[in-house]
């Protein structure tokens, strides 16, 4: 059975309907999440596996969850004009699924109440800024989040640009300095690499919020100087905001229409283009042209590479299946420090149960998982060799995947925190 028909695909290309720009262009392509659906797919064999790998490959459905070593299912985003043709193939290789979203069009509406303008400007004239933790936030809140931080707090705070879009938006990093006099390790985290996992630009402001506003409960900061960029793909979750809730990728050659953006997470410069990657742009995992061909990556390269060997953590935040991922991502191996990844991992991981009650998976992100050359991790880990390297997939396993209602970002950003806290006190224990 053919299911790669025209109107399937169309149906996970809207951005086609984006050649003209304008605000219907972006309604319509809202409107493709209407009678979509996420299942939740027994896939064990291989052939299973493949059958679904190749409706990814043409585009017919969109993976969420891929297949991994320590559990059986996937989950996919099929279109509603897909769905009959898709359950029918699924039926065919006798792979069992279950619907976890029967109508993506709504969960998109129920995730996020936003703020109006008049709420948003309320906020600001009270505070100073318009982040909340209990809504998913536009950049230009979180930026100026950092920008009032850095006002607020200039012993303590600043802000600088690192870099620009691929549209031109900055790229922002906040530095919180330790107190402590001299020379400190450094610990560099980022959020937002993939434009659609929003918990994790929401969870890294909260980690920023607790370093910051609530410092004085944590004496590990005193001993460290953090380098946070909450947003480090901000033309993809602007897009997210306005045009197709589910993008991935960077906006890489946007204007062009069909097959835009590279997975930044697939663009750094260690092992690029092996296992996990595409060399196909049209394609969810694309690698980009080359190593650091995009400039998002090339800043926190630039950046990173630019603090030496002071730099002891390096954590990049995404969403979703609570995983604790440390290196290598491109193939099942592990550094020769793993067994301290490991022991810290699992720290991090009792911590965060015990703060926000979610269970997170630890171990090796290509065993655990499945392979993916050129993430961050790899080339922290491999570039600059940093000691604690490590890739935090947030909540939640699956009951809403990328669409986790704005209500729980307070409990994942404690988890998230409770994550660098461990990763930090390590840091400052052993210098
Ligand atoms: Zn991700």
């Amino acid at each position: 059975m053919s299911i790669s028909s025209a109107a399937a695909r169309q149906h996970l290309r809207p951005e086609e309907l984006k050649v003209g720009g304008g605000q219907n262009a972006a309604q319509e392509a809202q409107l493709q999440y209407k009678g979509a659906q996420v299942l939740r797919v027994e896939a064990v064999t291989e052939f299973q596996k493949d059958v679904i790998k190749k409706m990814q490959d043409e585009q017919v459905l969109d993976t969420w969850l891929n297949p991994a070593a320590g559990r059986t299912h996937v989950d996919i985003m099929v279109p509603a004009t897909a769905l009959d043709q898709v359950k029918a193939e699924l039926q065919n290789v006798s792979a069992t699924f279950r619907v976890m979203i029967a109508d993506v069009e709504a969960a998109i509406k129920d995730e996020n109440p936003a703020l109006s303008e008049s709420e948003l400007e309320e906020l600001e004239g009270r505070k100073g800024h318009r982040m909340t933790f209990q809504n998913y936030h536009r950049v230009s809140d979180i930026h100026g989040y950092l920008d009032y931080l850095a006002q607020t707090f200039p012993d303590l705070v600043s802000v600088q640009t690192i870099g620009s879009s691929i549209e031109g938006r900055p790229l922002k990093m906040i530095k919180i300095t330790g107190a402590k006099a001299g020379p400190k390790p450094a610990f560099y985290i980022d959020g937002g690499i993939h434009a659609r996992e929003w918990i994790s630009p929401a969870s890294v402001s909260y980690i920023i919020q607790e370093l910051v506003e609530n410092r004085e409960k944590y004496a590990f900061a005193d001993s460290i100087d953090f380098y946070i960029v909450p947003v480090v793909n901000p033309d993809g979750y602007e897009y997210t905001h306005n045009g197709m809730r589910l993008w991935r990728k960077n906006r890489k050659d946007a204007q062009k229409g069909r097959c835009a953006g590279t997975d930044l997470n697939r663009n750094f410069g260690y092992k690029w283009g092996g296992a996990g990657s595409s060399r196909d742009p049209c394609q969810e995992i694309y690698a980009g042209s080359g190593p650091f061909s995009e400039p998002e990556t090339q800043a926190i390269r630039n950046f990173v590479s630019s603090l030496g060997t002071r730099v002891r953590g390096y954590v990049t935040f995404h969403s979703y299946g609570q995983y604790i991922l440390y290196p290598w991502g491109y193939d099942k191996k592990v550094p020769p420090d793993y067994t301290d990844l490991d022991r810290i991992g699992k720290m991090a991981a009792k911590k965060m149960r015990e703060v926000g009650g979610a269970s997170y998976t630890v171990g090796n992100s290509a065993s655990l998982l499945y392979a993916a050359s050129g993430g961050a991790d790899d080339w922290a880990k491999g570039g600059p060799r940093v000691k604690y390297t490590y890739t935090i997939e947030l909540r939640d396993r699956g009951r809403f995947g990328f669409l986790l209602p704005a209500n729980y970002i307070v409990p994942t950003g404690k988890e998230a925190f409770a994550a660098i806290q461990t990763i930090s006190e390590e840091i400052a224990a052993t210098g």
